[in-house]
């Protein structure tokens, strides 16, 4: 076996570097440095349920959902149903940008996952997304149908996989 696979093999997510660059980005840019902002995590239907593929920005599917929190709609669902079907994609996960150092969970956030799905993974990134952000900076929490698992700091670096290439 090698490294690589091993740990792969833990991971619940694998995103490219580029890819992660772009989305703290372009979090950061919609939440101008004020508000949070959000991102459904898609992968291809079939494929090994962790690698992330395309990213769906709440306020694309619902433009008034950020509100300094996050208010999304359950309406606007199905303009994620719709992409998942034209691109044969599934939700693999989610991530949303929290203000200052804290990446556990809100009360909101855990009561409320954006997939109430086994398996399905919550990213929260620290400062608002101003900044690049490692992986060892962000909160990962999977959801089990009943409750939470949370990891931070090296913890969550081995869960979620941000790579050059995957
Ligand atoms: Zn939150």
């Amino acid at each position: 076996m090698t490294i690589w696979a091993f740990r792969g093999r833990r991971a619940l997510l694998r995103v490219g570097r580029t890819p992660w660059r772009e989305l703290v980005t372009e979090l950061g840019r919609r939440g101008r440095g004020e508000k949070e902002a959000g991102a459904f995590l898609l992968g291809p239907r079939g494929g090994d349920g962790r690698t992330v593929t395309r990213v769906v920005y709440l306020d694309d599917l619902d433009p008034d959902c950020l509100t300094g929190g996050i208010s999304f709609d359950g309406l606007a669902y199905s303009k994620l149903w719709d992409i998942c079907d034209a691109e044969q994609l599934v939700v693999i996960g989610d991530i949303h940008t929290h203000p200052g150092i804290g990446v556990h969970q809100s009360s909101i956030d855990a009561e409320n996952p954006m997939l109430a799905s086994d398996g399905h993974v919550a990213l929260i990134v620290p400062d608002l997304a101003m900044r690049p952000i490692a992986a060892h900076e962000v909160g990962v929490h999977r959801y089990d149908g009943n409750g939470w698992t949370t990891w931070t700091g090296a913890a969550a670096a081995r869960r979620l996989f941000i790579r050059r290439r995957l």
